[in-house]
């Protein structure tokens, strides 16, 4: 009997998640359906996406030129995201979109019993609190290639079992750097990621150590682990994605190439395992494999991740819009790397953190951090 397709909605079609997600839906045209997809800004790439696949809904959120899609129907605005996010028809929400901005249509597709394969990392950091308790077991599978090889170390595993997390780090590219030499390091030379392709955003926060310090919190609210049994490995080849370390001294690894394409198949077909497009690891070539600790002086800001996750509540939120704020900044060339840590902690220190209440407030603490860090920002340029 022929089986009814898996129907996708792609939020953030767009980008370097979004192009992997639609090659593995290339790859597998008998199963997959790209029924929704969304753009922020960037309309003619949306136009091919649209061309290629024929999806029935597109949603532009801030388009840079008007576009129409004669074939689909349209949404626009933040709002169109939860539109596409909530669609009787979808299967299966990929949250590809950057930032805070995909907090609202991951809740919505919580709430409204979704299938989640969620790469956005920010929106469990800011909101974890809030999102955990709306979803059933395993409604979220998460496509961060950690937490991905941490959920599949844990299957079959029982929680008390479970002693502790080994997230692993590629070091970024400034890894073996002296301190003094971290102070005038360009953007340019931080885009230049070692291991991963990667949208821009977050290949500054794995510069800086920002992308661990948001993984640490991210695998904090998805595995329930207490902060203190988080341990960040650098881990410069990229080939083991993390480990877990259980009660009897035993450790699971999950090891593959550095491909995006290998997770994000994972959330979309899990429990089952299909043909990837991506070519297999070459045990034979893999020569050294190396294990060191992070150097938290250097980068400040994993050690300030782990400080905004132990205080709780909205901390997080604040140091994420702070984050956001000072990685912009780095990009646009108008503050030094060293000041994205001195933004971030010094936003944090001057927000007091409340208890989370509600996706509102949340969004309030937001907007203020924003204009806290963007004052920090221009006081000190
Ligand atoms: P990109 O910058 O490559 O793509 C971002 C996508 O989000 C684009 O489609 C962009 O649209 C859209 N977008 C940007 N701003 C907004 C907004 N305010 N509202 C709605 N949509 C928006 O990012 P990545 O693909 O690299 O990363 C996406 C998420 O996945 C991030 O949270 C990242 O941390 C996470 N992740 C990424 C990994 C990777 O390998 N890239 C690995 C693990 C996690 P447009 O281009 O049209 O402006
Ligand atoms: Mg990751």
């Amino acid at each position: 009997m022929a089986r009814d397709k898996i129907h996708i909605a792609l939020l953030g079609g767009t980008g370097s998640i979004g192009a992997s997600t639609l090659s593995v839906i290339q790859k597998h045209p008998d199963l997959f359906e790209l029924t929704a997809v969304s753009a922020h800004t960037n309309t003619a790439r949306l136009q091919e996406i649209a061309r290629e696949f024929h999806p029935s809904h597109v949603c532009l959120s801030a388009p840079e030129k008007p576009a129409s899609f004669p074939d689909a129907t349209m949404h626009a605005g933040q709002s169109g995201l939860v539109e596409l996010a909530t669609l009787p028809e979808i299967d299966i929400v990929v949250v590809a979109v950057v930032g805070f901005a995909a907090l609202r249509p991951v809740f919505a597709a919580a709430k409204a019993g979704k299938q989640i394969a969620c790469a956005n990392k920010e929106a469990l950091v800011c909101a974890g609190d809030l999102i955990i308790p709306e979803l059933s077991r395993n409604q979220l599978i998460p496509v961060d290639s950690e937490h991905s090889a941490i959920f599949q170390c844990l299957e079959g595993e029982q929680p008390a079992a479970f002693k502790r997390i080994w997230l692993t780090c590629s070091g970024g590219p400034f890894r073996t750097y002296a301190a003094c030499d971290l102070a005038n390091v360009t953007a340019k030379e931080a885009l230049k990621h070692p291991t991963w392709q990667m949208g821009d955003k977050i290949t500054i926060d794995s510069a800086t150590l920002m992308n661990k310090g948001l993984e640490v919190i991210e695998a904090h609210h998805l595995f329930q682990a207490s902060y203190d049994a988080i341990s960040v490995l650098i881990h410069p080849e990229s080939l083991i994605h993390s480990m877990v370390e259980f009660q009897d001294g035993s450790v699971k690894a999950q090891a593959g190439p550095p491909d995006m394409r290998i997770p994000i198949q994972y959330a979309l077909t899990y429990p089952a395992r299909i043909p990837s497009p991506v070519e297999p690891l070459d045990f034979y070539s893999i020569k050294d494999l190396h294990f060191l600790p992070p150097n938290m002086n250097n980068f400040r800001c994993l050690e300030i991740a782990y400080d905004a996750g132990r205080r709780g509540g909205t901390a997080p939120c604040i140091m994420n819009a702070a984050n956001e704020v000072a990685n912009k900044a780095y990009r646009d060339g108008l503050i030094g790397f060293l000041t994205v840590s001195t933004v971030i902690e010094k936003t944090l220190n001057a927000i007091p953190t409340e208890t989370i209440t509600s996706i509102e407030q949340l969004e309030k603490v937001d907007e203020t951090s924003r204009a806290y860090a963007t004052r920090l920002i221009k006081e000190l340029t």
